[in-house]
This record gives structure tokens, C-alpha cells and sequence, in this order.
């Protein structure tokens, strides 16, 4: 399906491919993969820690099961 995920010898990329930062969006830095900086790993952690990041719709989709 994808090529994604082979490797090609012809593409010698010794660094990570960059990303966009999960946070802003700007190019990953590979000091900071897959983020940007500094501040916006630490920005995503803290969600993590402070359980922002809280179960998305789980009811919704047990509601739906429901009804059928
Ligand atoms: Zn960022």
C-alpha cells in the first residue's frame, strides 16, 4: 500500500525526516523530535500530565453501538 516505509538506498538521510510539531505545527527539530522545541514537548507532556488529553468520545461510540 504505502512506500512509506521502505528504505531506498538511493536516499541516504543520515538525520530524522523532519515532522511537523504535533504542537504548532512548524518543522520538527531533531533535538526535540517529534517536536519543535523545547517548550512545545513540554507543552504536550504536561497535557499527558494534567489529563487534557482525556478519553475523545468513548460514549459516543458505546451510545452509537447502542442503537443498533
Ligand atoms: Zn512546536
Amino acid at each position: 500500500m504505502s512506500s512509506e516505509g521502505n528504505k531506498s538506498a538511493s536516499n541516504v538521510a543520515p538525520l530524522r525526516k523532519t515532522v511537523p510539531c504535533p504542537e504548532c505545527g512548524r518543522p520538527s527539530h531533531r533535538e526535540h523530535y517529534p517536536f519543535c522545541s523545547d517548550r512545545c514537548r513540554n507543552v504536550d507532556l504536561n497535557r499527558w500530565l494534567t489529563g487534557s488529553y482525556a478519553i475523545p468520545v468513548a460514549d459516543d461510540e458505546s451510545k452509537a453501538a447502542d442503537e443498533e
